[in-house]
């Protein structure tokens, strides 16, 4: 098969013809037919993740099932599914035994076996998730990170009927993060650095887009302040600065934030009770209920569509944070 090898850090990545995946105990093959380009894949390109080289990148990989291993009884050949990122538990540890896969830390992911930039993907039977009848290949991909994130995110959260949300960040995530919210019957605010995202922020479902500028937290709080901020962005100054734009109780939960986070404002977690949560791929149910919302036409991701063959300008995109929303690569 032809797969798209990282050999080296910090360079463009090579196609090359490698031996195709077998199927194993309790694992399948996928042809790969779109797989979803997240800004993950850059700090994998960078080293920012402990990867074995060479490795074949992509999380947010969909196909159809060609080959079953032993013992695999859950899925067909000819299945659409989607392979998350976090695929399989070691299952003896307390969270595995707790029915919490994905907290294991010896979870078995893409790292593992391969990912999505390929033709095949090797894939363990239970990291597959079935794509509902009628949703595009193209579509389904950006549930499998930027969906699952985002929605794992807003559960994390624990809204309530009649509360707002602040989505901070519109990329791959924040332009997720609004149409699920909003899905669900909350009142959506948008808060970005760029004016044309403001501006996109309405045709997203938000009430508004509020441009931050230099205090985003009073600017937020100007524009009403908000119950739930979701921080779909990766800047740690951003997530620390918009904390004043919480109301009381309000929770802030960070998807994005990769460098240290310096809090000035203490007082306003104090005397407003507000906390700070960290929250990634968490129940499959939240990439279910991503997937069914998608299905149903509630929420329709923005998506460049690219070939696989233009891997490598695609990375370069998403490093260079000129995405409207998300990349997807599409093999054949
Ligand atoms: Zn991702
Ligand atoms: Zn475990």
């Amino acid at each position: 098969m032809r797969a798209a090898v990282i050999t080296r850090l910090n360079s463009p990545w090579e196609f090359q013809q490698v031996a195709d995946p077998v199927a194993g105990p309790g694992q399948v093959v996928v042809r790969i037919h779109a797989c979803g380009m997240c800004f993950s894949d850059v700090l994998v390109h960078r080293g920012h993740w402990p990867v074995q080289l060479p490795i074949v990148a992509g999380h947010e990989p969909v196909g159809e099932v060609v080959q079953l291993g032993p013992g695999v009884t859950t899925l067909r050949v000819g299945d659409r599914v989607g392979v998350s990122w976090m695929q399989r538990g070691e299952g003896r540890c307390l969270q595995c035994q707790s029915g919490r896969p994905v907290r294991c830390e010896h979870t078995q992911t893409w790292m593992d076996l391969g990912g999505g930039y390929a033709d095949l993907m090797l894939a363990w039977e239970t990291g597959c998730t079935l794509l509902p009848e009628g949703l595009s290949y193209t579509d389904a991909a950006v549930a499998f990170c930027a969906g699952f994130t985002s929605m794992s995110g807003l559960r994390n959260a624990d809204p309530k009927p009649g509360e707002r949300v602040c989505v901070l960040g519109v990329g791959g995530l924040g332009h997720m993060a609004v149409q699920l919210a909003t899905a669900i019957g909350l009142e959506v605010v948008v808060l970005t650095t760029s004016p044309d995202k403001a501006d996109y922020a309405k045709q997203l479902g938000a009430v508004e887009g509020i441009v931050a500028g230099d205090d985003p937290g009073k600017a937020l709080a100007e524009a009403g302040g908000a119950d739930i901020i979701l921080a779909t962005t990766t800047s740690a100054d951003l997530v620390a600065k918009v904390l004043s734009g919480l109301r009381y109780a309000g929770r802030l939960v960070t998807m994005g934030v990769t460098g240290p986070l310096k809090i000035d404002d203490m007082m306003t977690l104090l005397f407003k009770q507000c906390s700070i949560k960290g929250s990634t791929h968490n129940n499959r149910s939240d990439l279910v209920e991503v997937l069914t919302l998608m299905a149903s036409g509630k929420v329709r991701p923005v998506v460049e569509s690219y070939a696989m063959d233009e891997v490598n300008e695609v990375l370069k995109r998403v490093e260079a944070g000129q995405v409207r929303y998300r990349a997807v690569l599409q093999n054949g």
